[in-house]
């Protein structure tokens, strides 16, 4: 499937094992993937390479990610990008506010890579149909 192969997934976060656990999965399913260890860092990834879908932690060093999420809505470039937030912080309140901020999804930690991949699957299919009438 060379068009899912060509699908770049930013991922934000801080944990070295799990951004190598979630690359390792998101690989394994034809995704290419990015990581980025910090907001900054993430930020200017984002903004380079234009991901196809980000993948973000909340706790994370220089910018938290809410202000990560906020500032990448403000960005043209990176506005229609689908965000889904991956956190430990699993209040009502946190999550209404990653989904304010713009965030598409939120799931907490710890997850299951299964559900994840499927959240992510869905992110891409519905912002692939909106940008395209072609089925694929
Ligand atoms: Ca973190």
């Amino acid at each position: 499937m060379a068009l899912e192969s060509e699908k770049l997934i930013l991922i934000i976060e801080d944990e070295a094992d799990l951004s190598k656990l979630l690359e390792f999965h998101l690989q394994h399913h034809g995704y290419e993937t990015l990581v980025a260890r910090d907001g900054m860092a993430g930020l200017n990834e984002a903004v380079q390479r234009t991901p196809d879908l980000i993948i973000l932690d909340l706790m994370l060093p220089k910018i938290h990610g809410l202000e990560v999420c906020r500032l990448l809505r403000n960005s043209p470039a990176i506005r229609q990008v689908p965000i889904l937030i991956l956190s430990a912080l699993h209040t009502t309140a946190t999550k209404i506010r990653g989904l304010d901020m713009g965030a598409d999804d939120y799931m907490t930690k710890p997850f299951e890579f299964a559900e994840l991949l499927s959240r992510v699957n869905a992110l891409l299919r519905r912002r692939g149909s909106e940008s395209s009438v072609q089925w694929n």
